[in-house]
């Protein structure tokens, strides 16, 4: 029995008082029933005063007019932060999704927000459209994955969130903005990667490609060769991206090309990321018996591949729970500090087995996107959910800030607003346009205070 305090249970009546008068939102569960959220990597949660689903764009906006305090859009939950957390009212756009409308000569598409990803490959195939860019898996809502400039892999292709010709956005004060390039631009700007704290986007229009079969090859090499190549091979393919598994001198590279190739093969091991924790503590943690036993079951030059839709062959499972810090550093720098990651992960003698994932992704114009203004190489550090990610993340974080890196928002890193702020030159426009439509800070949660807010002279 959760024990709430006179102060609680008084925002608890008012917050349900005021639900229960807007249209769609009286049926939800009513406070009594709180319901704990969780994140995906099970290590945040909440528990909402109250949930809503709007079923369409006007139940939204009665929503947000009808009800004061805190509000948190929540998509599919992962973000490794709690980004969406809130003691509040959580709402997710799960009833809005779908697609509906398409602009078939400019291959744009009209989309729900909430939408989950793996919903989009079939509804966009039939209006002869494909995401143009898409995450290394589809669970995501698309607005979650906009609001974080969710990206995939490929220099020549930007975050999700550079595919955003225009957003609906719903107001905290339930007002509707429409916004591209020309109305509302500035809105815009800041919308397309908005951390969910302007408002509750309803709506999105997204520049899709042609839908294709590609070919997803899987190879492993020694990271020496892969970080002397990675550039070279970023620039050949469709799609590239490399992952040093630390402590064993060797990287898994995939690469994704368009191929004519008509048969689907979409297997995949998804206990590949298991078998190294399991060697690894067989060995009893010894580096050197560690390095012998992985080259001698991957070895140099073990290859795979997957065939299929692209929209398939992009996402893959992910089984193993873990949690994950990334950091975007100027292209150009990415080896350099991929290197100097790894030898302090060898120095440091850490028990880190979890691969690297290293990506590049096109410059774009999005107020914080993490590619704002200069292309990015995107470095990742994970470390399984049921062990500690702080050894490792403690000493490879103070690298990446070293290059100049960005913290993905949607995973862990320690940065303040103050910190953050020097590294996005548009930050004081975003908190501009943030003040003039949320004056009262009803988007906003602890963390997002700390990480958004607080200390910054917006
Ligand atoms: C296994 C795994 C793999 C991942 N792979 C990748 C990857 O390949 N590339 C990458 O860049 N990231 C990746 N991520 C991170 C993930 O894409 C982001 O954290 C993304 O934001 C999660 O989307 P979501 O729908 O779960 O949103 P949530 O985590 O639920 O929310 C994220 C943000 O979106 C906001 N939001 C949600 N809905 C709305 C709305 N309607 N209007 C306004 N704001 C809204 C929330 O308030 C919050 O600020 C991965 C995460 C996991 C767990």
């Amino acid at each position: 029995m959760i024990q709430r305090t006179r102060r609680e249970l008084i925002r608890e009546g008012l917050a349900a008082m005021a639900l229960a008068s807007v249209p769609g939102c009286a049926s939800l569960p009513s406070a009594p029933r709180r319901l704990l959220w969780r994140n995906w990597a099970g290590d945040h949660e909440c528990l909402p005063v109250a949930r809503v689903a709007p079923r369409d764009e006007d139940e939204l906006v009665a929503f947000l007019r009808g009800t004061r305090g805190e509000v948190r859009p929540v998509g599919s939950g992962h973000s490794f932060t709690p980004i969406a957390a809130t003691e509040g009212t959580l709402v997710s756009l799960d009833r809005m999704h779908g697609v509906s409308a398409v602009d078939a000569k400019d291959r744009m598409a009209e989309i729900w927000a909430g939408t989950r990803l793996h919903a989009l490959g079939a509804a966009l195939g039939r209006h002869d459209q494909l995401l143009t860019v898409q995450p290394d898996i589809d669970d995501q809502a698309l607005a979650g994955a906009l609001a974080t400039s969710t990206h995939g892999t490929g220099p020549r292709f930007g975050s999700m969130s550079a595919y955003v010709d225009a957003l609906t956005l719903v107001t905290p004060s339930g007002e509707r903005v429409v916004c591209d390039r020309d109305r509302d631009s500035e809105v815009f700007h800041a919308a397309r990667c908005s951390v969910g704290a302007l408002g509750i986007t309803s709506q999105v229009r997204m520049r899709n490609t042609a839908p294709m079969n590609v070919i997803e090859r899987t190879w492993t090499a020694p990271v020496e060769d892969v970080l002397a190549q990675a550039e070279t091979l970023a620039a050949e393919h469709m799609h590239m991206e490399f992952m040093p598994m630390p402590r064993s001198g060797l990287s898994l590279v995939m690469t994704t090309d368009p191929t004519d190739m008509p048969e689907v093969d979409l297997h995949e091991d998804p206990t590949s990321v298991e078998q190294l924790r399991a060697a690894w503590h067989a060995v009893g943690g010894d580096p050197e018996i560690y390095r012998a036993v992985v080259w001698e079951a991957l070895g140099e030059g073990a290859s795979d591949f997957r065939t299929g839709p692209a929209f398939l062959v992009r996402a893959h499972a992910r089984y193993t729970r873990f949690r994950e810090m990334e950091y975007t550093v100027p292209a150009a720098a990415g080896v350099a500090c991929v290197r100097e990651i790894l030898d302090a992960i060898d120095r440091a003698e850490l028990p880190l087995v979890f691969p690297i994932e290293v990506r590049y992704v096109r410059e774009d114009d999005i107020w914080l996107s993490m590619f704002e203004g200069r292309a990015g190489c995107t470095i990742s550090i994970h470390q399984f959910a049921d062990a500690g990610p702080h050894a490792a993340f403690d000493l490879i974080e103070p690298i990446l800030k070293r290059y100049e890196g960005r913290p993905h928002w949607g995973k862990m890193h320690t940065q303040t607003a103050a910190e953050l702020r020097e590294r996005y030159p548009r930050w004081d426009d975003f908190q501009r346009v943030r003040q003039a439509l949320d004056p009262q800070g009803r988007m906003l949660n602890p963390w997002l205070e700390r990480t958004l807010v607080t200390e910054s002279a917006g």
